[in-house]
């Protein structure tokens, strides 16, 4: 695992960041390559329009999960079980071709002694999700972020998603999904609990 998160964090300094002409300048390079006329009426103002959507779709290179997931916990009162978020939607990018990534992530820990407000961890996921990804990093990221700020007994994180780069172009199979787990602590250590934390994610 810590060959894929080691990178961290993979903020580029504000001076290190192209200016606002040199970007669209390169989106009107991007349309002139796919065969379009960047000066048509109908394209004039994409080039701003993608540079600010560059800034949202990978807002995540600005905040840090941690800063998010720290200083955060909670005392509950002898609550000491297994913690699920299921179903938290994400979208991404992956880093090969730059299209979306589609899914939905499952998180779980394992206390000790402190929790996190629930919407941190969706949090988490989004900041990891507005980057460059492979699935596999991120999935290693959120549970790496969770393990080291809130220091739980465990962690569980299962990542399902399509990936656009094989649904419309490539090998072009639409509909497949790619799953994704990273587990530490006690559900690396106990099989039971990996079971557990599947039969809670999967129970409708
Ligand atoms: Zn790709």
């Amino acid at each position: 695992m810590d060959a894929i998160v080691k990178n961290f964090p993979q903020t580029v300094r504000e001076s290190d960041r192209p200016s606002q002409q040199e970007v669209e300048e390169a989106v009107r390079v991007l349309l002139r390559w796919a065969g379009d006329d960047p000066s048509r009426e109908g394209l004039l103002d994409t080039p701003t329009r993608v540079a600010k959507s560059y800034r949202e779709l990978f807002a995540g290179y600005d905040m840090d999960p941690e800063d998010v997931l720290g200083r955060t916990f909670e005392e509950v009162a002898g609550y000491d079980d297994m913690v699920v978020v299921k179903d938290i939607p994400f979208f991404s990018h992956c880093e090969h071709h730059m299209v979306p990534i589609i899914g939905k992530a499952h998180v779980a820990y394992l206390p000790d002694g402190r929790v996190l407000g629930l919407s941190k961890i969706a949090r988490a996921v989004e900041i990891y999700g507005r980057r460059l990804q492979t699935q596999e990093a991120m999935t290693a990221q959120i549970a790496k972020a969770i393990d080291d700020t809130l220091r739980p007994r465990g962690v569980a994180v299962m990542l399902e998603a399509e990936h656009m780069c094989m649904s419309m172009r490539g090998v072009q199979k639409q509909g497949s999904t790619t799953l994704t787990t990273t587990f530490t602590g006690t559900f690396k250590s106990d099989p039971a609990e990996q079971v557990r934390f599947m039969t809670m994610v999967r129970g409708r």
